[in-house]
């Protein structure tokens, strides 16, 4: 693959895919600008090589062609904040004649945003119109740039078409960044490799957890799929999550683990809570859930389990709460797990949405190596999955 940091865009028009999808508020002001200040790097490098950048992105849901609550225009303020000196520019379309013309008047050193790519179907539902809205999107420019690991797993005209119209293709810093540690680190960890996998369901970490039993030396199980677990082992689970038609599915699961000599820990103890809610009243048990109760988050005695086993680690990948971490006395297990891999010298990888979240919330972000900024993405790549984003900029 192109080396981003080996490309020289002087004198070059780049057309960058970024991850500009972050919330507004009532006033359409820019509530949390991560994904615009991660950008940064790239767009930065562009213009101090002497190029011009071309920024194209998703922003929401719109249903049917523009709503002027999905523009982008929203966002041109915070990004001209950030590019002190530059002339950052927006052009309210993404394709056709006038998009065309602004591609041309834009000088190098400066930067031209382009209108919400998902007002048109062709971006990401419409896949016959796909090639050509793509060809579109590449007309007037030299380098095609990604750098919008979120849309990463899906084949969508700016993630991965477009990049059969454009000659140099590359992926930017942030798509690299996940590459090496979601792909190589992963592909090649140094062990003990131990994963952390939580949250609501087994059926949602299925795939991730079939491919990190082939990897792993230890996997740590914790959140409502733990009870699914149980339920094969034939423990009482109580009214704890489960999935009834995966319970033979977690049985080969355990088996395959024993098989292939992985370390594969449940919940030793947990808070068994008699309703879903914050002010339940909250009982310490075992493995047993007592009848009427509900296993919400993992118990002080697994915590301490995980946290050794955590620190024995050189690699780290958690993906998925330990329990309902949004309740406050549910979220003990999460943070603590999040203190342990903090605390912890191994290369440590975050992904998924609530996992990250919890780590932001905790304050111990820095303390990771990676964090990653794609949910669904981040989960497909665990699972081994070739991600259309990354094989269109690879080819
Ligand atoms: P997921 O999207 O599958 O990663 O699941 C995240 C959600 O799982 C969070 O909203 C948690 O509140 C929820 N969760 C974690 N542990 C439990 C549990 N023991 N019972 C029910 N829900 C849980």
């Amino acid at each position: 693959m192109q080396q981003i940091d080996n490309y020289n865009f002087a004198g070059k028009k780049a057309i960058v895919r970024v991850d500009f999808n972050v919330p507004l508020n009532d006033k359409f002001e820019v509530t949390d600008d991560t994904r615009i200040v991660e950008a940064m790097p790239t767009i930065k490098k562009i213009l101090s090589d002497g190029g011009a950048a071309v920024l194209m992105s998703h922003l929401g849901r719109p249903k049917e062609g523009p709503e002027a609550k999905f523009s982008l225009k929203h966002v041109v303020s915070k990004v001209q904040s950030l590019l002190s000196g530059v002339n950052v520019k927006f052009v309210d379309d993404c394709i056709g004649d006038k998009v065309l013309q602004a591609k041309k008047d834009l000088k190098m050193g400066e930067v031209l945003i382009l209108e919400n790519l998902r007002f048109y179907k062709a971006e990401d539902k419409d896949k016959e119109a796909m090639p050509g809205f793509a060809k579109q999107l590449a007309e007037g420019v030299d380098v095609y740039v990604n750098d919008a690991f979120g849309t990463a797993h899906r084949a969508h005209a700016s993630t991965a078409i477009i990049a059969q119209y454009v000659k140099n293709k590359m992926a930017g810093f942030l798509l690299e960044k996940e590459i090496k540690f979601l792909g190589d680190t992963v592909a090649n960890p140094e062990k003990p490799f131990v994963a952390i996998v939580g949250g609501a369901k087994v059926s949602g970490k299925l795939e991730v957890l079939k491919s990190l039993t082939g990897k792993c030396d230890t996997i740590l199980i914790g959140g409502g799929m733990a009870y699914t677990f149980y339920k094969a082992l034939g423990y009482k689970i109580g009214n704890s999550l489960v999935e009834e038609e995966l319970v033979d599915t977690a049985k080969q699961i355990l088996e395959d683990a024993k098989a292939k000599g992985v370390n594969f820990m449940l919940p030793v103890d947990n808070l068994a809570a008699d309703k879903f809610d914050n002010g339940a009243d909250i009982m310490e048990v075992g493995t047993e859930i007592p009848d009427g109760r509900m296993a919400l988050d993992i118990g002080a005695k697994t915590i301490k389990a995980y946290a050794a086993e955590i620190k024995g680690a050189k690699t780290v990948v958690w993906n998925g709460p330990m329990g309902c971490f949004e309740m406050p006395n549910f979220a003990k297990g999460t943070f603590g797990v999040c203190q342990a891999v903090a605390d912890s010298s191994a290369i440590s990888i975050i992904g998924g949405g609530d996992s990250v979240a919890a780590v932001n919330q905790s304050g111990l972000a820095d303390k990771m190596s990676h964090i990653s900024t794609g949910g669904g993405a981040s989960l497909e790549f665990l699972e081994g999955k070739v991600l259309p984003g990354i094989a269109a900029v690879r080819d």
